[in-house]
């Protein structure tokens, strides 16, 4: 599976680096929230931004103080390498939220 680069919209976060790496599949949505802040965050588009898990040493990243985190659950992230928490788990008011928001989506995107 690839390495998604995002960065955070406004460098304003204090819980994690703005830039960092989520494990995902193809057909996986972009992230819009940073799982670990919950602020906006936009995926990084370029040449070196995809990589697969293979190709990707998640700890050489994390010398650079890169994160990359793991989709472990709804709502449930594990990191596989670098700086901050262990896990992040969504509070039930979080994932109600996002389950609200794909809902809409669904209806949008004449699913
Ligand atoms: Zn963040």
């Amino acid at each position: 599976m690839p390495v998604y680069e995002y960065e955070h919209l406004f460098d304003e976060c204090e819980l994690c680096e703005f830039r960092f790496g989520v494990v995902q599949g193809l057909n996986e949505e972009a992230l819009q929230y940073c799982p670990s802040c919950g602020l906006e965050v936009r995926r990084v588009v370029s040449q070196v931004s995809v990589m697969t898990t293979r190709g990707f040493n998640a700890g050489k990243a994390a010398d650079k103080g890169f994160t990359t985190w793991k989709r472990s659950g709804e709502g449930e992230w594990e990191k596989v390498a670098g700086p901050g928490v262990d896990a992040i788990v969504a509070s039930e008011a979080d994932r109600q939220a996002v389950q609200e928001e794909q809902r809409s989506k669904k209806a949008v995107d004449l699913d």
